[in-house]
């Protein structure tokens, strides 16, 4: 990795974040460590904005633009995030970034609660507290027909079922003991 790449990645974004550059160069060289990247673009973005090659155009997020594109650099810029929560569009200050504002950010973090919580509500009312019906025992009876449980047929029966392998080994593992096997 040659100033001179660094320079040209910089030079085909035109108008960026310096953390854009860091995973642009991160994708063409992934065996290097993204802390070494980050320190290099620091080091060609200190210089080139004193050579004034590079205007900062934008703070808060930082947003840097080749001399050039400087006063047009909003047609220039190409990263927008468009917001989870409020579908607004916002430029993200990191990579990954889902939504806009901190008041989004704590509506996100409620929401992501409420759909965490949900599963397990499900999980109480879950059918391997039900009891087994006469059907789903022929089930198990006809899939394992010597008895002998399977972890392969066990995993098909339980999409049937709606129930997990484990509790089609146990009650099984019944079923064989009131067979007298
Ligand atoms: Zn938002």
């Amino acid at each position: 990795m040659t100033p001179g790449t660094i320079w040209g990645v910089m030079l085909k974004k035109k108008v960026f974040q310096q953390w854009e550059i860091v995973e642009e160069l991160a994708k063409m060289y992934s065996y290097l460590p993204k802390r070494y990247i980050r320190m290099r673009v620091q080091e060609m973005v200190k210089i080139q904005t004193l050579n004034k090659a590079l205007v900062k155009v934008h703070e808060n997020p930082d947003i840097l633009a080749v001399s050039k594109y400087s006063s047009d650099w909003e047609r220039n810029y190409t990263t927008y995030y468009t917001c989870e929560v409020c579908e607004k569009k916002f430029i993200p200050s990191m990579p990954h970034q889902k939504v806009c504002s901190r008041e989004c950010k704590r509506k996100h973090q409620v929401k992501l609660c409420r759909e965490y919580r949900r599963p397990s509500e499900e999980r109480k009312r879950n059918r391997k507290h039900l009891p087994w019906t006469k059907e789903e025992e022929e089930e198990i009876l006809k899939a394992f027909p010597d008895l002998k449980y399977s972890k392969a047929i066990a995993q098909n029966l339980s999409i049937k079922l709606k129930r997990s392998p484990e509790a089609i080994r146990r009650r099984l593992y019944e079923l064989r003991r009131g067979a007298g096997k």
